[in-house]
């Protein structure tokens, strides 16, 4: 089996890329541009197998990623690549659009040139896999769950775009007979989380003694899932779903913000005891815009028909979580000085004219 997983160097792409190099035996070519969420670093495992290869390009380079079709001639594509942070979409959406939007219809051209070229035979087998979010469904409110029907409404910039890729590739499927299929997936949180993200930036701040903004009150509720159970279902869903079909991605594990932070801060204090509880390192700062109240997956679809259960709870993922922070600073403290932690997201100012 020959993969291309785009955006393999970032978190949930780099669980993936492990899992199917590592545990399938599939060959694997990571496309990522290695942007300031891209890590090398997060492909060690892999490194100097000859069933994985790296390739540094941009998903907007049409020519780049015709070669890499070309030259790879995958069975499977698997597309990770993005823009993920919401906050970042606040301050600045242009990334979001280019990537997220262009990417997208970029890379769905470059598998549709090199699909109309397969055999019959080829052609019935090729799969084109498209990660999104459940955050293109909006928010919920204290009830309910989302389905694979709940009508599209994204609130943020970084949704919007994903709304966006998802209809782009579902629209390739049905005019075009690209063997596509669709996941949309809850928050997810692990090993190699980039320390911009909620769960590893409370982690290392707590370790550090510093200040944990909650936004708002912290009653935001996420259904959590462990990212190396997000792989797995990933390479069910392309190995086993319907072409054109969608499939939500959950862990049935819903848990307000305030609860996952202080969740950590006792997993910390028992493992690394400090002077003081960490949840006095609690503060809650300004909201962020647009913020949704409430994501929650219903994963039947994904369970009854492909098979597909979450072998995390979320108590048991937080600790793997925590333990795996402790244990590799090697990994970590470099995207430190990338990224020291200040508030992102928080202006909705008028950008200044580009004239
Ligand atoms: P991430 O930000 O950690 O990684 C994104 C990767 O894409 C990085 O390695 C980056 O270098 C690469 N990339 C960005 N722009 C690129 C470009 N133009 N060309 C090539 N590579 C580029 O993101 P993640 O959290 O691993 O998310 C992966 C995918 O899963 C995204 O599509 C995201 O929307 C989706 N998703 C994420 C979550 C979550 O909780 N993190 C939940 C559901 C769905």
């Amino acid at each position: 089996m020959r993969v291309i997983v785009t955006g393999g160097a970032g978190f949930i792409g780099s669980a993936l890329v492990r899992y199917l190099v590592l545990e399938k035996g599939y060959d694997v070519l990571t496309v990522d541009a290695l942007t300031y969420a891209g890590c090398e670093a997060s492909l060690k495992a892999v490194e100097g197998k000859p069933n994985h290869r790296f390739l540094k390009a941009d998903i907007c380079d049409r020519a780049a990623m015709d070669a890499a079709m070309v030259s790879f001639r995958p069975d499977r594509v698997m597309h990770l690549a993005a823009e993920s942070h919401v906050d970042r979409s606040i301050t600045g959406a242009a990334d979001f659009i280019q990537t997220n939007i262009v990417g997208t219809f970029t890379l769905l051209e470059a598998a549709r040139g090199y699909w109309n070229g397969l055999d019959e035979v080829e052609k019935e087998a090729f799969r084109f896999l498209h990660v999104s979010t459940d955050e293109v469904y909006g928010s919920l409110g204290d009830e309910g769950l989302f389905e694979e029907s709940t009508p599209y409404d994204p609130s943020s910039p970084y949704s919007a775009s994903k709304a966006a890729s998802d209809h782009l590739a579902k629209a390739w499927e049905r005019t075009y007979g690209l063997p596509v299929v669709v996941s949309n997936c809850s928050n997810n949180y692990g090993p190699y989380h980039f320390p911009e993200k909620l769960i590893p930036l409370v982690i290392l701040n707590a370790l550090e003694g510093r200040a944990l903004p909650v936004y708002g009150k912290g009653e935001n509720v996420r259904d959590w899932l462990f990212v190396e159970d997000h792989a797995r279902a990933l390479d069910i869903i392309i190995e086993r779903g319907r072409v054109g079909e969608t499939y939500n991605v959950g862990g049935r594990n819903e848990r307000r913000n305030i609860d996952v932070v202080r969740r950590i801060c006792s997993v910390l204090d028992t493992l690394v005891p400090a002077d003081a509880p960490r949840e006095q390192l609690i503060e809650y700062v300004t909201d962020r815009p647009g913020h949704d109240a409430r994501y929650a997956i219903d994963a039947t679809k994904l369970e009854t028909e492909l098979g597909w259960r979450a072998q995390e709870t979320f108590e048991t993922g937080i600790e793997k979580t925590v333990r795996w922070y402790l244990d590799n600073e090697w990994w970590w403290a470099p995207l430190r000085t990338r990224y020291d932690g200040e508030r992102l997201g928080l202006s909705t100012a008028v950008p200044e004219p580009q004239v």
